[in-house]
């Protein structure tokens, strides 16, 4: 109860992108309780996350002090190893012999092999100065581009094909622009379990008269509230998307008056689509021609329509072409620009929009400007006064080739677990395994953490300050609740500490003046400071001036292209990389829980979410369970080409015969041992929404 707490501090959450502004109720150094703020994307809201999956930093497990591995101790994931009691395999050390160790193992890899013998993982659970100092550090220290994080395995397709049909990667509205809107598309999401907050939204705008239209293979909680919902057969998004355009072009519902003023291509876009008639791609999308014909009618003859997408749409090898679909669709349709219209691509961590903004990739510098620009270069040499390499780095997938190419033999890796994230685990694990020095950051001895050489601990999101970028490109501020466990350290000193052990004279002594600095480097944060940030608690970038609200919506009269005009970029459906066949005839897709983020390193180490959910299940159809004669809660087992697991089952009527779902949250029963490393070609997103497997009873 809050007369209990002695003082209250307000931040932001730290789990999805939806970014609810939340007050942290604490006495003696303990988070009592959480309450929802009035946030610009919240309105005193909080999800069962943001509420009760607070106490992780308590855990019995949590990091106090640094670690070593202790001679002879073989790297990997042992079954007997034990995160909360992990003495056996490591040694305590003192930061200072920590530090030695952490830098003196990668500095001499560079000495030996060349700056392209390391890389780095970032993190878009760190703050955006955490992320800036990063890759600021991989690249004027390690001396490569080779830095990348979580933004590669979710929206790199999406922020692909935005940044060649718009020239920016960021949502062109906020989601509560739904409110305005008088058709709301979503498709592959499903909010309600991932961005539960902004579903929240999407009901409002229902209830006010908005018509939901659903695109997914599976069914979800916000179908209740949707005019239409359709199932389309999983891969089969392009050709629904294309057959989509095919009736807007065919029945003139375009807005030419749109086209002509603001965009390139059409005509090769109409030209492409001739053919995709909705009975030509009825069969490939499963969805039936006179439905297409209603759904496409709707959206375009809308006053004003946005459309939301999530990792149904981004993570599989054609997901940059589902991008460039739906973006063709708002662009002929006229449906960017205007209150109630826009293009919205759902970001899942709290801070992958604010992470990648910073410079977390390996082909661009902060605010996306390309490393291969000597202009652009030249204006960070003399920021960060060091050379940089023209060179676009490796991604977080090539990565893991390129260690066990013999290539990369060093990593620094902060807050991500690689070792449960990344597709075809047994390959990502050997690739870890084979490093020759390995420096995890982290709050616990993650899966990842099994793997490393030293390990630092850090500081948990209630214990820090900084800020954070949510989907809406609302810039917030977090502040420090509680003082960090033991010997536990903030992300950006353990950072700095480094890069002054690679003769980097660097000299921070709060986020604040990282923030600083980062305003020199990125126009995306003019007129954002932190003073204003501490006292409105949240700006939208771009933000016109120091005294104005920041632009909910973007791109109402040019688009930020040469010529100011957007592109069309015409696609064929392609096949999933690894089609259903007679020996794996089902369809594996895996996602998230709505209690369990990402891996599980902090909600399964927060008491409420586990009890919750405290055991791997995947979802299936009731008639898929009855074929493979197995009841609610039973055992099966999942092959595929790459590896098996069995886990318990679980009935959804939502799920399409012939699917299972996986959630990627349980190292028991880790998805990703059997998901496919097949990339998009041009967002290098690995295909985790559609792998052939086959299922039996265990
Ligand atoms: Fe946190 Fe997202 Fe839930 Fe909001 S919707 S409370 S940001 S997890």
């Amino acid at each position: 109860d809050s007369a209990a707490a002695d003082r209250t501090v307000d931040s932001v959450c730290p789990y999805c992108g939806v970014g609810c502004q939340l007050s942290y109720h604490v006495k003696d150094e303990q988070i009592l309780f959480v309450e929802g703020r009035d946030g610009p994307a919240n309105q005193g809201r909080l999800c069962v996350k943001g509420r009760f999956g607070f106490d992780y930093p308590n855990h019995p497990a949590r990091l106090i002090r640094p670690l070593i591995r202790r001679d002879g101790v073989a790297k990997g994931l042992d079954p007997d190893f034990d995160p909360a009691r992990p003495l056996t395999h490591f040694r305590e050390a003192s930061w200072e012999e920590a530090l030695e160790m952490a830098a003196r193992g990668l500095v001499d890899l560079k000495s030996a092999h060349g700056p392209g013998a390391l890389a780095g993982f970032g993190s878009a659970k760190c703050s955006n100065e955490e992320a800036w100092l990063f890759q600021k550090l991989v690249r004027t220290g390690f001396g490569s581009n080779h830095v990348d994080h979580c933004t590669r395995l979710c929206h790199a397709s999406s922020v692909a094909a935005l940044m060649e049909c718009l020239g920016s990667g960021a949502v062109t509205a906020s989601f509560m622009q739904a409110l305005e809107a008088d058709v709301v598309l979503l498709t592959g999401c499903n909010p309600a379990v991932n961005h539960p907050v902004a579903a929240t939204y999407f009901k409002q705008a229902a209830r006010g008269g908005t018509r939901l239209i659903i695109l997914d293979p599976r069914g979800q909680a916000l179908d209740a509230y949707a005019w239409r919902s359709l199932r389309f057969s999983p891969g089969g998004d392009v050709a629904l998307y294309n057959a989509m355009l095919n009736v807007i072009i065919d029945e003139a519902l375009y807005d030419q008056a749109y086209i002509d003023a603001h965009t390139e291509g059409f005509a090769a876009l109409r030209q492409s689509v001739v053919d995709m008639t909705p009975e030509a791609m009825s069969g490939l999308c499963g969805v039936a021609p006179e439905t297409i014909r209603e759904i496409a009618r709707a959206y375009a003859t809308a006053e004003r329509a946005m459309i939301f997408w999530g990792m149904g749409i981004s993570q599989h090898v054609h997901g940059t072409d589902n991008a460039r679909c739906l973006i063709s669709l708002a662009l002929a349709c006229g449906q960017t620009g205007r209150p109630g219209t826009g293009l919205h691509p759902l970001r899942g961590q709290n801070n992958v929009q604010g992470a990648s903004d910073a410079g977390l990739i390996p082909m661009v510098l902060p605010d996306y400007q390309p490393v291969g620009d000597a202009q652009l270069r030249a204006a960070f040499e003399e920021l960060w006064g060091a050379e940089l390499d023209p060179e676009p780095g490796l991604t977080v997938v090539e990565i893991m080739d390129a260690i066990l190419a013999g290539q990369v033999r060093g990593m620094y890796i902060l807050g991500e677990n690689p070792a449960m994230s990344d597709p075809d685990l047994n390959h990502a694990r050997q690739a870890l395994a084979a490093l020759e020095h390995l420096v995890v950051q982290d709050l616990f001895v993650t899966e990842t953490a099994q793997f490393a050489d030293v390990i630092l601990p850090a500081t948990a999101w209630p214990e820090k300050e900084g800020t954070v970028t949510n989907t809406n490109r609302q810039v917030q501020l977090g502040r420090a609740a509680v003082a960090p466990p033991g010997e536990a350290k903030p992300d950006w000193w353990i950072i700095q500490e480094i890069a002054r052990r690679f003769g980097l004279a660097w000299d921070y002594a709060h986020p604040s003046e990282v923030f600083a600095e980062m305003k020199r480097g990125m126009p995306s944060l003019d007129n954002i400071s932190w003073e204003r940030l501490a006292r409105e608690g949240s700006v939208t970038y771009p933000c016109p001036a120091e005294d104005a609200p920041g632009q909910d919506v973007v791109f109402s009269d040019a688009f930020p292209r040469a010529g100011g005009r957007a592109r069309f970029a015409p696609t064929r459906p392609l096949p999933p990389d690894e089609p259903i066949d007679a020996d794996y005839p089902t369809v594996l897709t895996t996602g998230r829980l709505l209690e369990h983020w990402h891996t599980g390193a902090m909600t399964r180490r927060a008491s409420v979410l586990d009890a919750l959910e405290p055991e791997a299940t995947a979802s299936l159809s009731p008639g898929e369970l009855n074929r493979l004669g197995v009841a609610p809660g039973g055992a099966i087992t999942i092959v595929t080409r790459r590896g098996e697991i069995t886990l318990a089952a679980r009935s959804d009527p939502g799920m399409p015969d012939g699917m299972v779902f996986v959630p990627f949250a349980y190292v028991e029963a880790a998805a990703n041992l059997l998901t496919n490393p097949a990339l998009d070609p041009f967002g290098k997103i690995p295909e985790f929404k559609y792998a052939a497997c086959r299922l039996s009873r265990a």
